[in-house]
């Protein structure tokens, strides 16, 4: 039997089970770094149909690498167990460790971001491998419970621990939520680069009646902000919005009236895209400062460099299955956030995210549109049966 998408019965039954184990995977509080037992499911469920697990652990931080089939090509969903915490629980409508359906949306911290992407992997693969027992290629899920905190003991280490053993993917799939306002309408094919600073502008500390012998860092300060929020970094690309910059914290002053501070710290923050570089972006900065006449000084962290998936192999699978399946033609984008797609694109593989709706994420009451997961696992389902 078959049904109007052209799925057998026993296909539609293992795809409507990603409902249910969304729900299990709701229901481990694994606030980062603990995965609270969610990749031991994902092992039970997957170890069965060939999946060989291998810890990769750093730190407090559980990966898990399952991977079925040696041969080329590597065909990989990375994803996450953990989740952000919840805040207060009095303030949920529900616990937030206790899936809930309510008016037809399925509630609970991770719905969202992203185990019910995580249930869809594996749905995906267990209809997948009933109809194609030997897939031309491997098979891989890279998991870790370490992306919402610090994430360098996460991805990036089983990325690396790959690479030194020459083991080499060639598409990867992150389930990270991605749709704006219907499953699928928007694909991301890259993620723009992000750099922090602190700045530390030095002045003279002294009596507000007495101006002429102190030197006030927050006026200097204001007029740099000015200057760095009106710089045009760049204009964007084709694939990529422009670069923003934001002021996130501004510190001064000793909490009296009469007392000029001697110092200002301020922290930035750069979304930026490939037509700046982390290098350039900081020449220019100094460049302010210096116009500017501070005596300042300037902490620079960089959490990940800009990444783009051209049209391809991969992309082209994405965006047909959801035309499919979703009955929407993505639009490709290098919008949101960072996710841990910036330390596998490095390697070469084409990567794009693909996931729910992200409304909810990171908030109180946190929800999947439950109608949304078995189109996912078909999306997902449809890619693996294009490509392998
Ligand atoms: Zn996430």
């Amino acid at each position: 039997m078959t049904d109007t998408t052209g799925l057998k019965t026993s296909q539609v039954t293992s795809l409507a089970a990603t409902l249910a184990l969304t729900q299990e995977l709701i229901a481990r509080p694994s606030v980062t770094p603990d995965d609270a037992g969610c990749q031991d499911l994902l092992v039970e469920r997957l170890a069965p149909l060939g999946f060989n697990a291998e810890w990769m652990n750093s730190g407090p931080v559980r990966n898990l690498w399952l991977r079925r089939g040696e041969q080329a090509p590597l065909f990989v969903f990375a994803g996450h167990t953990d989740v952000v915490p919840t805040g207060p629980h009095e303030q949920w409508t529900s616990p937030p460790f206790e899936p809930t359906l309510r008016d037809g949306m399925l509630y609970g911290r991770g719905a969202a971001d992203m185990k019910g992407s995580i249930a869809a992997f594996v749905t995906a693969l267990e209809a997948f491998l009933g109809e194609t027992p030997q897939p031309k290629g491997s098979i891989a899920l890279l998991i870790t419970s370490d992306e919402e905190g610090p994430s360098v003991e996460g991805t990036v280490h089983v990325v690396n621990t790959l690479r030194a053993r020459g083991e080499n993917m060639d598409w990867c799939i992150v389930g990270e939520p991605s749709s704006s306002a219907l499953l699928g309408d928007v694909v991301r094919v890259g993620r723009r680069g992000s750099l922090n600073a602190t700045l530390h502008i030095d002045g003279i500390q002294g009596h507000v009646a007495y101006p002429q012998d102190a030197l006030n860092p927050i006026h200097l300060f204001t007029r740099v902000a000015n200057a760095l929020q009106n710089e045009v970094w760049d204009e964007g690309n084709e694939f990529f919005p422009a670069t923003s910059f934001q002021f996130s914290n501004v510190h001064a002053g000793t909490g009296a009236d009469n007392v000029i501070p001697g110092t200002i710290q301020a922290r930035f923050n750069f979304r930026y895209c490939t037509e700046n570089t982390r290098e350039s972006l900081q020449q220019r900065v100094e460049q302010i400062l210096q116009a500017h006449d501070a005596r300042y000084r300037l902490e620079w962290s960089h959490s990940g460099g800009p990444f783009l998936t051209q049209p391809g192999a991969l992309v082209n699978a994405v965006s047909e299955a959801v035309r499919l399946h979703a009955a929407v033609t993505p639009e490709l984008n290098t919008g949101g956030g960072t996710s841990d797609g910036r330390f596998i694109a490095p390697t070469g593989a084409q990567v794009v995210e693909r996931g729910p709706i992200t409304a909810t994420i990171h908030k109180l009451d946190e929800c999947v549109n439950p109608r949304d997961l078995a189109p996912l696992a078909r999306i997902y389902l449809q890619v693996l049966r294009t490509l392998l």
